[in-house]
């Protein structure tokens, strides 16, 4: 299968070397050319979730260098399970838990795909790859922990000081190893800028082999259809519908999977996007007008984006706000309504749902009594409430237990270094630094 940019200014290219790539030549992201029918029929009954990911990726992987390593790939990156919870009482109405993986956010999923993909791609000969990531939260951690321990590989992580979470810091700075954490006076968007003159630096280009393993790869985007192809087969099995999915949303790259999924041909009916108080996507669909602005800060904070990138890739494919509209809703929810429904779900099912979740959550309630009855709902449980304990103890007390694979992390010791915004600075550290 070969792949095409967006903006269509490059010539297309196949399945590894997107992956390599990330950013297509010409600015765009890389989209299928055509897209193959994956009927319900085309997947085994009894399958893991990795083999539905080899067998969603399969068609996609055809006459790749990947191809014939697919299955090795996806057991390694879902390696632990994503299971679909029904809520006590509530019929139609169901949680897919993609948090139970390395860092307890669905981005472990993408990162773990991605890190695997690239390391089967890399010759012993080649240089040391150097990972760049800035991040304002799970990111960051999805990455050091997907690519931690990786021979030839080596993960820098700039995260703005102060401004994530104690329990954040520390999934970034436990690491050691090949993993490098620096702490940036400044605010992701000077981590950002960071990145982005790292990147063209010639002296980091003429050291390093750079790579930003960032959201908008492939390599992380594809393997997330497979959870939504796995649920939406279990739903059309037990109960003969087609399930609705609810989906936390930021950068669009979970809601986009959903949609890719529906496209394949996978028994998927609505996509509901769910936003925090950040609207640009509510806007664009209300008004039809795309205007992107500055993120505003929630404590939702995995989704605070106020420039989606994904949405390239979703006009691309649907070209036209009819069509976009015909496709998916979208609903904001701001920080008292997600406080609010931690708190009513908590007493009323018993559940703890994450700030993230609890937006999908509160997007359901938002719902009426018809469109409730009329599909069967099932909610993306983005990341593990254990994660948000700064957040989330004042709501619910001390009900909030941390998983044990989580608790391994926070005991890890922390370590990191403090940057100035100046590439200057970073060049220097990223230069003298000796990591394992
Ligand atoms: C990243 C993230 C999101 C947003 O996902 P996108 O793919 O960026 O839309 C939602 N919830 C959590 C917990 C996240 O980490």
């Amino acid at each position: 299968m070969e792949f095409v940019s967006t903006r269509g200014g490059v010539g297309s290219v196949g399945f590894s070397d997107a992956l390599r790539q990330g950013l297509a030549g010409d600015g765009g992201l890389y989209v299928p050319r055509q897209w193959p029918t994956l009927p319900p029929g085309h997947f085994a009954e009894a399958a893991t979730l990795a083999d539905f990911a080899t067998q969603l990726i399969a068609p996609f992987a055809a006459g790749d260098p990947l191809a014939s390593e697919l299955a090795e790939l996806t057991n390694e990156a879902f390696d632990f399970p994503v299971p679909l919870s029904p809520i006590e009482g509530v019929s139609g109405y169901e949680i897919l838990e993609l948090f139970h993986g390395p860092t307890a956010a669905f981005k472990d999923v993408g990162a773990r795909f991605l890190a695997a993909s690239m390391s089967r791609l890399r010759r012993a000969s080649d240089p040391q790859v150097q990972i760049l990531v800035a991040t304002s939260g799970d990111t960051g951690g999805a990455v050091a922990a997907a690519f931690f321990g990786r021979a030839g590989f080596r993960v820098t992580v700039l995260f703005p000081q102060g401004l994530v979470s104690p329990t954040q810091q520390q999934q970034l700075t436990c690491w050691g190893g090949n993993v490098q954490a620096f702490a940036v006076r400044g605010t992701f968007d000077d981590c950002q800028k960071l990145v982005k003159q790292a990147f063209a630096d010639p002296q980091l280009q003429a050291r390093f082999d750079l790579s930003s393993a960032n959201s908008i790869n492939l390599g992380r985007l594809l393997p997330q259809a497979a959870y939504y192809a796995r649920a939406s087969l279990s739903v059309w099995r037990r109960f003969g519908r087609k399930a609705s999915f609810i989906v936390p949303t930021g950068n669009l790259g979970n809601a986009l999977a959903c949609i890719w999924a529906r496209q394949l041909g996978l028994p998927i009916d609505r996509i509901l996007i769910a936003v925090n108080a950040n609207q640009t996507i509510p806007d664009f669909l209300a008004s039809g007008e795309w205007r992107p602005r500055p993120s505003i800060s929630t404590i939702a904070s995995a989704m605070d984006v106020g420039n989606p990138s994904n949405m390239e890739r979703l006009r691309h494919l649907l070209p036209g706000i009819e069509m976009l509209r015909e496709a998916v809703t979208a609903v904001s929810v701001d920080d008292a309504a997600i406080r609010a429904r931690v708190v009513t779900d908590f007493r009323t099912y018993g559940r703890i749902w994450c700030p993230h979740t609890a937006v999908a959550a509160e997007a359901w309630a938002r719902l009426t009594v018809t469109e409730r009855a009329a599909h069967h709902w099932v909610i993306v449980g983005t990341a593990h409430p254990a994660k948000f304990g700064e957040v989330l103890r004042p709501l619910v007390g001390e009900a909030l237990r941390t998983p044990p694979s989580l608790q391994a992390l926070y005991d890890r010791p922390s370590s990191f270094d403090i940057l100035r915004p100046e590439l200057g600075e970073l060049r220097s550290a990223m230069l003298t630094a000796t990591l394992a």
